[in-house]
Formats: C-alpha cells, structure tokens, sequence
C-alpha cells in the first residue's frame, strides 16, 4: 500500500506495542527499525527496564501488516514473553529529533521513524524506579554470517578473535547493568573505531547497534604469557584500545599457543564466561598431568573439537546430539563413546571418563575458539576443555586471578582484554528420548534463564494496562537461595523468574561467598529488593545462614520449603504447570536423589509425594521458626524407598561399599530380629554369610592396589559391622542414591572411595549400558523385556506406602557373588537387571500413588539427581507409559539439585498465595489483585 497524504488523512491511527521478554541485545530494535522503515510507518522504539515500546503512527492497514510480520519474523535469538497492544495510543510529541539514536535513512514519511534513546523506565511514570523484569540475553557462540567474514582473507575482521554482531556474541558475561547498552557493558572501555562506529549507527549494517561490535583496530585483543612470567616481552599487560601494533597478532599468538599444547604443555585460557583449562586430549600424559595437577582425579573432563565431524570419530553422533551440539549456546553434550573411539583412544578415554561409557563434547564457543581449530594443521585436533578453577573453587575470570590461582596448573596463558563482568561456566547438557534434551548444568549460553512464575493466561491484551502505571497489581518479588550441592539462586520480578548460573557446592567457603555476591549483584541488577526469602529446612549450613542475613537486612520473612517439594515443584515449573490449580488436580511426584533434609527432620531421597496446596497453610510464615511438621507445607508424603542406615553418616557417601555392608546387614538382619547374642559371634556369623564372601572378593583387590588398609579393608568391614549390630552413627536414610551406591559397591565400583557426587552409580550405569549396546550397536532401543518376577516389594509401613528394595538387593547380591569377577558380561546383565527391575518398581509404586485419580491427572513429576541415569530414565518413562501414565521431566532446569532454587521460589508463592488465601478469608481482605 503506497502510504499517500490522503491514505494518512483518512484512516491514520498511533498504536504503542509493549514487547516483553528476550528483546534486548538480540537485534529487536534495529529489526523493528527496519520493518518499520519498510511499510513506510513513522515512529520510534527504545530499550527500557521491561522490555521493549514501539510508538507507531500510518495507514491502519499498514499498522496490520507490521504487527502481522511483527510477530512472525522475530530475529533468531529473539523470544517475545507478552505484547501489549494499543490500538489508540495519543503519543504526544512523538518524534523529537534529539531523542533520534540512529539516522533514520530520510526514507519513512515526513517523520521517519527512529531508535530513541534508553530510558530505565517504560517512560509513562518518570518518577518511577521500577524493578527490571525483561529477559537478560545469554552469550551466544559466533552465527553463520560472522564464521563467514571471520574466515574471509578479504574481510577486515579475518580471524578476529572477538568478531560478532547483533545475532551473536557475548551478553550477559559482559553486563555491568540494565538495560544493554554499551556503556553498561566491560565493552565500554573500547572506543569505537570509524568504521565500527559507521557499522553501529547504520540501521542497515548487520551491526547495527550491536553493543559488543570491535574490529582489530579498535577491540579486544588477545596475548600470551608463560606460568610465573606475566606479559613476555611487554612491561605492562595491554590496555584497552592499546595500540595492537606493539603486540604479535592474533594468529601469531593462537600458532604459539598450539605449538605448546602440542608438547604436552597445559594451558589456561580465558574464554567467554571465565578461565579454561586446556590440553592435548589425545595425549594421555597430558590429561594425567591435567588431572594430578587440577587434583581432579576422575571427575569427566570435556573435550572440545572442530566441528560434528571430528566429534563423531569419539562419540555417537544421532541427529539430536547434532542439533545439541550445534545449538548457539554450545553447550557440553553428553555423549555415548563409540566401539572405534574405544579401540583407538582407550588410555585417553580412560583418563577422559574414568569408568563411564559417556563423554562431554563441545564445539567452539567463541571466535578466539574458533581459531585454534582454524590454524591447527591437525583436522582432528580435540582439546580437553575443563573449567579454570582449582579444587572445586569458583571459575577463575580475572587475568589477575589466574596468574595466581592457575600458576600451579597450566604452563602457559591465552589472556585477553575483555573484561569478563559475569563469571559463566559451561552449560551441560545430554539427550533424552522424550523431551530431546536434559539439562545437567545451567551456565553459559543458556543462564541466567528465565522462566514464567504462572502460565500465561493470554500473552496478547487489548486492554493496555501499563505496568509502571502504580497500580496495586504487584507480584511479590521472592529470593530462592536453592540447596548445598550443585546452588544456583533463583528471583522473580513479576512474574519473571530469573535463575542464575550454576554456582557449586557449598561445601567450599569461597563458593559461600560467591552466592552472597550473586543475591547482591542479582538483586541489583534487576533492581529490586525481595519481599520474602527462601532457603532450605535444614537447620545448619551456609543457605540457612545467609537466608536469615537477608531475611533480617530486609525486613521479610524467612520461608523454609523441603527439598524433595522444591525438586517437584521446579519440574512443574519447567513445564508450565498450574500450581494454583492443585487443590482441584493434586500433583504427584518422584523426587530421587543423594540427600535431602526432611519435613520430619530424617535423611531423605527417595520420596513418592502428592503436591495438594489445600489452602491448610497453617505455617506462619511470618516466623522463621517451624512449628509443625508435614501438612503445612501442602503436600501429603505417600511413601518412601525403604530406609537404609548409613554407617559412618557423610562418610557413608564417599565410600559406597559401607552402604553395601549395610544394606547386607539389612538382608541377614530383618528389624524384627532382636540381638541376643554377643557381636563377635553375630560379626562371624555375618561374615560367614555374604559380607565374608563381599570381603573375600574385593578386600584382595583394593588392598593389592593401594597398597594400604584405608578405604576398604578386612578391618574396616569388620568395624563397620560392628557399627551397624550397634547402631553407632547410622543414622537411616531413604536415599535413592545411597542405594545405588549399595548395589554399585556390590559389583566392586569405586572400592577406594568416590571422588565427585553420583560417581558410583554413574559407574554402575555404564556397566548396564554395555549390556544394552552390546545388544544393540545402535543404541538403546527401550526393549529390554523383564524375564524375572518382580522382586522389590510394596509394603504399607506405618500409613505410608513403601518400595522395598532388599528382596532384590539379596538376589543381586547371591548371583553377583556367583559370578567371577571377570566375567564382565555376566556382571553387566546383573547391573541391568537391577535399573530393569528398579524401573518397574517405581512404576507400580506410581501406580498405587495415582489409584482412585481421574484418568485426566494420569501424570507424574520424575525428579531428583537419579532421573539424570538415562538408562533409568529410559526404563521408566518406557514402564510408565506402558501403564498409561505421563511421565512429566524437566527440559530448561536441571533435574538435579541445580534446579532446587527455582522449585523453592514456586513453592514459597504456593505459600503465600495460601496464606493470603487464608487471609482473604478470615479478614475480609481486599487483596484479590494478588494472583
Ligand atoms: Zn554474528
Ligand atoms: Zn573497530
């Protein structure tokens, strides 16, 4: 339609569009510019602390197509949360030249139509500091477009290793604060060079107003120094905007670098959200290096190659792992070894991952990544990539930094002058059947990730209700500061929740603080301040101790929420899930992990629980202090895996053979049975049945192997029999995982201890899948029949409704005992008959749990640390299905402890939303504009 005088003079109208969601540093604005310069439509559109307002003024029928496209051809990181349209905006001085960013080409109409400049608020309530609640874009890895300039000898930015544009690069690692602009971001210490400036306010360049844009001239670039010698050759590390002539060039540095790793040297390199650590991976003196050096002694390391081609010669590749691995977050996929990559690599892979049928692939991340593979003379070049930081301790990012804390490790430094504002380590990710994808790890490419507190009810609203228009519509903002293992913390600003990345165990004062340091840096960023905390029940532990900190520095209530409901109500989250709605469609669910404390005070991780938020919180929640125990909290507890005790307490998870002793002790000794006799005679007794045939068959080998009585021994048996006919320090537990470790420690897996969580019953899984692949090359197909009878029991325990696994464990025990050690086939079979017959008992267990529910509510939450065993998974979900029962899993938060935070948060507005309920009822009150 030709946009004439008379079309405007006829049927002009102003509409105002509010887009909320992943808008900025995406390309929105320039996008929005173009389409709208395309249908001639004059106006203007500007970042603010919610997203995105676009003023437009035309032809209606014009208007109609913009918002038609609009919606369909969003650029590709794009994600659009809600639009709010207003078909009858009045914009009152609409198109004032000094708010005009980018020239406008003098192509639209009289006006034009222009990118105005930032504003922190949505630009109705000047007066107004409204909290942030847009989606922060995540660093993504470098786009077609930009790979093709980066490897033309023609273009200017020829192996630029910091090339990108507005559909690619670096985001959330560089932003000091909101909303993204460049002067908020560690790219502000970089002065545009002419060129970059003419590509940055052309509305029409593919950069244009892409915030991180740089060029050799004028960007970040890269050095090399070695352990101990900061800066070779240059007094002073460059600064930024330095003159690069003075320095070698990039390809010059990346030559030097690969020449290093080529002799077997370690390097550190400073990549996106933090420090790698980098060698050789098909150097097996390297890794080991690596590993005694890193004091990692066999936690996976990641491998990092060229592209799918090169990955496919180590690991499986199906078209699903391919669109894992190419993904623009390029994240660290979980991948099956190949038979050939075995055969070739065997003392590689057994350094890789030690014990496990899996390796972590990555493709490169970042133009600099890209470069080592583009100047390598070697095609197959694959570089363990592990993360920078010594012993557990929080990602190295500063160069500083890593010259001290590195200095023991690697050899040799890849630094750069981009400041890396927001620590990110990589994102882990594997492939599962139903969903395509489970997340392991949240971290670069995909933190901080943002999720919606409701279900949308419409995304799309005539209706225009500003949000900064003071209304008493206010979602309250809570703060979740997630669980000990594996933390991330999780905000909401209305009804956004933002997840930070992956933090680590608490277990290390340096990750304690950085958690405290996270809650402040998050709560600025988004502007906001909470008006609830949330942490663990239990009663100790760094978690707890901040959560009273914050609780008291902002005068909020403290909200304790179990774990196992917060694993629940995370993956409810995760698959927008109604929660408000469980009083009508109560919600069950499988929490399976290693520990959590429970509602009862008890060890707990194996947990069969009915989410019912029937309005009975009778939980103060204006009082941190708990006065009351189960159905407080919403749910009902159905059942739980049968307890087994754990000799030696924490101990009892690193070295899972004492959780086999006991679970033996638990065979010979049904509870019933009352000691009468001496202990000696009981232990000789106990040593005569399976754990002196335990002994006999593993004390020889671990002794013979380190050369020492630690770990397990013929001593160390007998004192933790005598522990357990004693009952000293073995306190019980439901733990899905110790019982892993029970069976892991059967087949001998991890005699000497495990040295990273889930170890032994990542081992004892690997032993099942050969059996599965060696069945099937192809892979696991899910048609593994069950030829035995079941041999777990369902029992009714005191009202609650338990799965007891010893039948089966003394099954598995006598044929393993049977089986000689090597006979690795045999054992393997027996590994996958305990995941086989697990599965099915957990399906009948669900079953139970769901008996008398209508048809429509035919559904069950998988969560926990063990939803993670694929194999498990598989057998499960197959189980289930089978039944008739969807299986529900999380596919953007980890199933693990990583996503306890997000399920802490959900659960608390449970609460409150309870509570108010409550509040609503007995008072009278007004409060119906809380949802
Ligand atoms: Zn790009
Ligand atoms: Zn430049």
């Amino acid at each position: 339609m030709d946009a004439t005088a008379a079309d405007r003079n006829d049927c002009t109208a102003s509409w105002r569009l509010i887009a909320r969601g992943r808008v900025q540093g995406v390309g929105f604005r320039p996008y929005v510019h173009q389409l709208a310069t395309e249908l001639k439509l004059a106006g203007r559109v500007w970042n603010h602390g919610e997203g995105v307002t676009i003023e437009l003024t035309g032809p209606e029928a014009q208007l109609e197509c913009f918002l038609g496209r609009f919606r369909s051809e969003l650029p590709p990181l794009a994600a659009l949360n809600s639009l709010d349209i207003n078909r009858q905006a009045s914009l009152p001085a609409l198109f004032e030249s000094s708010h005009n960013m980018g020239s406008d080409d003098g192509q639209c109409g009289d006006t034009g139509f222009v990118i105005a400049e930032t504003v922190m608020n949505a630009g109705y309530n000047p007066n107004h500091q409204q909290p942030m609640s847009l989606d922060i874009t995540p660093d993504t890895a470098p786009c077609a477009d930009c790979l093709a300039e980066f490897r033309d000898p023609n273009n200017r930015r020829y192996h630029y290793p910091f090339i990108n544009c507005t559909q690619c690069g670096p985001r959330y690692t560089l932003i000091e604060q909101l909303p993204y602009d460049r002067p908020n971001t560690s790219m502000a210490a970089f002065d545009l060079c002419s060129e970059c400036d003419r590509e940055y306010t052309s509305p029409k360049d593919r950069r244009f107003h892409a915030q991180p844009n740089a060029c050799v001239q004028c960007g970040p670039m890269i050095w090399l120094e070695q352990s101990g010698q900061p800066a070779a050759g240059t007094l002073a590390v460059p600064s930024p905007a330095a003159s690069c002539e003075a320095t070698p060039d990039s390809d010059t540095v990346i030559r030097e670098l690969l020449a290093c790793l080529k002799q077997g040297q370690i390097a550190a390199v400073r990549g996106v959200g933090g420090f790698h650590l980098v060698c050789d991976a098909r150097n097996s003196a390297a890794i080991a290096r690596l590993r005694q050096r890193k004091r990692r002694p066999s936690k996976p390391l990641a491998v990092m190659v060229a592209d799918t081609d090169v990955a496919s010669g180590w690991v499986r590749i199906s078209r699903n792992a391919k669109a894992l691995l190419e993904l623009p977050a390029a994240p660290i996929v979980l991948l099956t070894q190949t038979g050939q990559a075995r055969a070739m690599f065997e003392n590689e892979l057994d350094l890789l991952a030690p014990g496990l049928d899996t390796l972590g692939m990555m493709l490169p991340q970042s133009p600099l990544h890209h470069l080592l593979f583009e100047l390598s003379d070697d095609r197959h070049l694959a570089l363990v990539m592990t993360s920078g930081n010594p012993g557990g301790e929080p990602l190295v990012t500063s160069n500083e930094q890593a010259r001290q804390s590195l200095a023991d490790i690697a050899d040799v430094f890849l630094m750069h002058n981009r400041e890396i504002v927001r620590r990110n380590d990589d994102s882990v990710v594997s492939e599962s059947a139903k969903s395509g994808v489970m997340m392991h790890r949240v971290g670069r490419g995909f933190a901080p990730l943002a999720l919606e507190l409701e279900p949308e009810q419409s995304s799309e609203s005539d209706d225009f209700i500003p949000l900064s228009s003071g209304a008493d519509f206010r979602v309250p903002s809570v703060l979740a500061l997630g669980s000990y293992l594996k933390n991330s913390i999780a905000l909401n600003t209305g009804e956004r929740i933002c997840i930070s990345p992956h933090i680590g165990d608490l277990d290390h004062p340096d990750n304690c603080a950085l958690v405290a340091e996270t809650v402040d840096r998050l709560l600025d960023l988004m502007n906001t301040t909470p008006d609830a905390i949330v942490c663990d029940l239990h009663p100790e532990g760094f978690g707890r101790q901040l959560g009273e900190r914050l609780a008291e520095r902002f005068q909020v209530p403290l909200i304790e929420v179990p774990h196992h409901i917060a694993h629940i109500a995370s993956v409810a989250v995760d698959q927008c899930m109604d929660l408000s709605s469980l009083s009508e469609q109560p919600l069950l669910g499988l929490a399976l992990d290693g520990f959590g404390f429970g509602w009862d005070g008890e060890a707990r991780g194996g947990e069969l629980l009915r989410l019912t938020a029937t309005g009975n919180s009778r939980r103060d929640i204006n009082s941190a202090v708990s006065d009351g125990m189960g159905a407080e909290w919403g749910f009902e507890a159905v059942g739980s895996l049968s307890a087994l005790p754990q000799p030696g307490a924490d101990k009892a998870s690193r070295e899972p053979w004492r959780m086999t002793l006991a679970a033996l002790f638990a065979v010979q000794k049904p509870e019933s049975t009352t000691v009468t006799q001496q202990p000696e005679e009981n232990d000789r007794q106990l040593l005569d049945g399976f754990a002196d045939r335990f002994a006999d068959r593993l004390v020889s080998d671990s002794v013979a192997a380190s050369g020492e009585s630690q770990g397990l021994s013929e001593y160390g048996i007998r004192a933790v029999l005598n522990m357990l006919e004693h009952d000293v320090n073995c306190p019980k537990t439901t733990s899905a995982g110790r019982w892993f470790d029970a069976v892991a420690g059967l087949f001998g897996i991890c005699t000497d201890g495990q040295t990273y969580e889930g170890e032994a019953a990542m081992r004892l899984e690997a032993l099942a899948r050969c059996s599965v692949f060696s069945r099937n090359e192809r892979g696991f197909s899910g048609e593994v029949t069950v030829e035995e009878p079941p041999l777990w029991v369902l029992q009714t325990n005191q009202s609650s409704l338990e799965l007891n696994l010893l039948p089966l464990f003394s099954h598995l025990a006598e044929r393993v005992f049977d089986t000689a050690p090597d006979d690795t086939t045999r054992l393997s079979r027996l590994a996958l008959m305990f995941h086989r017959q697990l599965a099915d008992g957990l399906c009948a267990w669900v079953q139970q749990g769901l008996q008398g529910r209508s048809d429509n509510n035919r559904k069950v939450v998988l969560s926990g640390g063990c939803i993670q065993n694929s194999l498990l998974r598989q057998l499960l979900t197959d189980a289930l299905g089978q039944q008739g029962i969807a299986p529900v899993l999380p596919e953007r938060i980890p199933v693990n402890d990583g996503g306890i935070s997000v399920g802490q948060l959900a659960w608390a507005h449970q609460m409150l939303r309870s509570n108010r309920d409550n509040n609503h009822n007995n008072h009278n009150n007004h409060n119906n504009n809380l949802k």
